[in-house]
């Protein structure tokens, strides 16, 4: 069995194909998705799929690259976190490829959710472009993870370098590869992805974007995190078994309020 770690199947195009969507999950063995929240507008959208399916998890969080959003208070954060089905806080973090200008309310907004996550004790799922210093440093002010006492969280749809990777574990984080590690250009992130211990990686289809390869360039959707974890097994030369088992004891590691 697989967990696609990070997906926004409440996004309208995966949305009007749910039973399609849900088909394909079990077909591909997965097992649970965890659909993640990019702004408190939608955020109902995502609660509702969480409720309404009890093998998908709900995130609350507002994402850096929605500039004319509501922006969160911890305490809007901490309250709409207190449901069984949210089990994390993102998704948050750092884009500055994305935009340009005084980003100063990126860096704001990411302390407001390390905050919330500390509060609640949910996980942070970190989304991290062209900031990698930036956001590091943040979590470290802020204690994020679990060497200051904080909660830890994921790297999500990972794509920087080993030395940062390394950075983020050391904080107790984990490091989440979505299908860009299978496109023929990601060789600096193949080697990250060989590097890295199998007790720290999880995987995701970040859908409905970065469909891995053979559906490069095509909707992505969460059944198809098997072909991330087929990657994964060959480029690591590990049994496929093992990267599914792994991966999946990683994500219940990770978000405890998954496992009741
Ligand atoms: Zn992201
Ligand atoms: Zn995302």
């Amino acid at each position: 069995m697989y967990i696609d770690s990070h997906c926004h199947i409440n996004f309208p195009e995966l949305a009007a194909r749910m039973p399609e969507i849900l088909a394909r999950m079990a077909e591909n063995k997965v097992s649970h998705a965890l659909c993640v929240s990019v702004d408190l507008p939608e955020f109902p959208s995502v609660l509702a799929l969480a409720e309404q399916y009890p093998h998908i998890y709900a995130s609350v969080g507002v994402h850096p690259d929605y500039e004319d959003t509501p922006e969160p208070t911890v305490a809007q954060l901490v309250e709409l976190a207190d449901h069984p089905k949210v089990i994390a806080i993102g998704e948050t973090g750092l884009d500055y490829y994305r935009l340009e200008g005084d980003l100063e309310w990126q860096r704001e907004r990411f302390r407001t959710h390390i905050r919330a996550s500390r509060e609640t004790r949910k996980p942070l799922i970190i989304h991290t472009r062209s900031a990698s210093e930036d956001t590091i440093r943040i979590m470290r002010e802020e204690g994020a993870g679990t060497d200051k006492g904080g909660v830890a969280g994921v790297m999500h749809c990972f794509t920087e370098s080993l030395e940062v990777a390394e950075a983020a574990i050391g904080m107790g984080f984990y490091i989440s590869f979505s299908g860009i590690v299978t496109f023929k250009s990601a060789k600096d992130l193949q080697a990250v992805a060989k590097a890295l211990p199998l007790d720290r990686i999880l995987i995701e289809t970040d859908s409905p974007y970065l469909a891995p390869v053979p559906f490069r360039g095509k909707m992505n959707e969460p059944g198809y995190v098997a072909h991330v974890a087929e990657y994964l097994a060959t480029l690591k030369d590990v049994p496929l078994r093992e990267i599914a088992d792994r991966t999946t004891e990683n994500f219940f590691n990770l978000f405890k309020a998954a496992r009741t």
